[in-house]
């Protein structure tokens, strides 16, 4: 017999479930010629969200220059716009050394993340979390360890709980800010108890802030860095997905502040990673100094009557009437965290419940558990569908639930 080919043993504890199982399902379905409304990916492009003209334009004028590799950390216009746009934020000691670019945070999160793992050094990282965290930790053969957002006070940290997590073996902590999947957006005191825990227990802090630009209600964003001074090291990660609606173009940066010398091994291991990876696409990083500077369109869609928050508030006031389902509203990004009532469904598996949704109303979401929540209690959905399809997809979701038993 011949032996099977194996996926390497480090994968083991890898796990990226929101584009798993359930996703081959659905494609199944869709070969069957059912149409699927996808509510489980961030995805702006496919709901009709266009990308600002003059990110395109940015990025078609500039094709021709763009054909050979850039410097590795990007180009030196795009990250002088980087350093510029946080000088805005009152974040000035950021120099353009101090900025990588990458395609897209998530090439950034897995590099950085290789460059500063060592076996059983763990990383605190929120549940439920964006899971690309804890599967990067994983596979970077650090130990991802989970501290709790509570539910009942607006997903707000649970400082009790991320405090008993730190142990001596503990090096950063990562804070999702606007959140997914939660739709937090952290008051700046909830920012100042994130620092004080840093400067305590000697950590890094890792802000993941790719909705930085999604707000709602005029809320307060700060970005973590301009609150850690020179002793805490932070990482800053942001991007063009989401905010100018360019996911596809992979275009992300991250921005090293705080005490970069006694860091300087560490940066020297994350440039080594960022050097062999040669660059970022080229032709993304030029729409990120014209994506920055001058008008923000993004805002136009979060005014009170803004496409945003218009599907935001409409899939707030849906789930909350359905019997069994009960949602905080979301003060930023693009998704809701809704609670399932276990008991009067019967739910024990969120994975199975999500697969029933799926083949009965053909409408995708995320079951709660493939964000590193431990109980099946919870799903996700992303509030993207223009307000006659989020509509059409509660409407069904309700009818659904009032006879689904697992
Ligand atoms: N971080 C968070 C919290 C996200 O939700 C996402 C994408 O959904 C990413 C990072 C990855 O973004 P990018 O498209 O820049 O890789």
């Amino acid at each position: 017999m011949t032996k099977s080919i194996d996926q390497a043993r480090k994968l083991e504890n890898v796990r990226y479930d929101i584009r798993g199982r359930i996703l081959d399902k659905t494609e199944e379905l869709e070969e069957q010629g059912h149409a699927i409304l996808r509510l489980n990916v961030g995805n702006p492009a496919p709901f009709g969200f266009e990308a600002p003209d003059e990110i395109m334009m940015a990025m078609i004028r500039n094709l021709p220059t763009a054909q050979g590799y850039s410097d590795s950390r990007g180009l030196f216009s795009a990250r002088t716009a980087v350093v510029q746009y946080y000088q805005t934020k009152g974040l000035t000691d950021l120099d353009v050394g101090d900025v990588y670019l990458g395609n897209g945070v998530s090439e950034l999160i897995t590099m950085t993340m290789q460059a500063l793992c060592n076996p059983e050094d763990e990383i605190l990282i929120p549940s439920p979390d964006y899971p690309l965290w804890t599967g990067s930790v994983a596979l970077a053969g650090g130990v991802p360890v989970h501290y709790l957002a509570d539910e009942s006070q607006d997903w707000a940290p649970d400082f009790e709980d991320l405090e008993a997590k730190i142990t001596p073996r503990t090096r950063a902590i990562v804070v999702i800010n606007p959140n997914n999947p939660t739709g937090a957006v952290y008051p700046r005191e909830a920012l100042e108890r994130f620092v004080d825990l840093a400067r305590k227990h000697d950590l890094i802090l890792l802000a993941d802030e790719i909705y930085e630009k999604i707000v709602y209600d005029g809320a307060e964003m700060i970005n973590l860095a301009t609150l850690t001074g020179k002793d805490v090291l932070c990482l800053t990660y942001s991007g063009l997905s989401k905010a100018y609606r360019v996911c596809g173009f992979r275009a992300g940066w991250l921005a090293i502040t705080g005490p970069r010398r006694r860091a300087a091994s560490f940066i020297e291991g994350i440039t080594l990673l960022s050097n062999m990876r040669m660059c970022a696409n080229v032709p993304a990083q030029h729409a990120i100094q014209t994506a920055l500077g001058g008008r923000q369109s993004i805002e136009d869609l979060l005014l009170p009557a803004g496409r945003l928050t218009a599907q935001r508030d409409l899939a707030h006031r849906m789930l909350n009437s359905i019997d069994g389902i009960s949602c905080v509203q979301a003060a930023g990004a693009l998704y809701m965290f809704p609670k399932l009532d276990t008991e009067r469904f019967g739910i024990v598996d969120d994975e199975k419940f999500v697969l029933d949704l799926l083949e009965s109303e053909k409408i995708l979401v995320s079951h709660g558990r493939a964000f590193n929540w431990d109980v099946p209690d919870h799903f996700r959905l992303v509030t993207l569908p223009n307000v006659d399809d989020l509509a059409t997809a509660l409407e069904r979701l309700g009818n659904f639930m009032s006879s689904y038993r697992q």
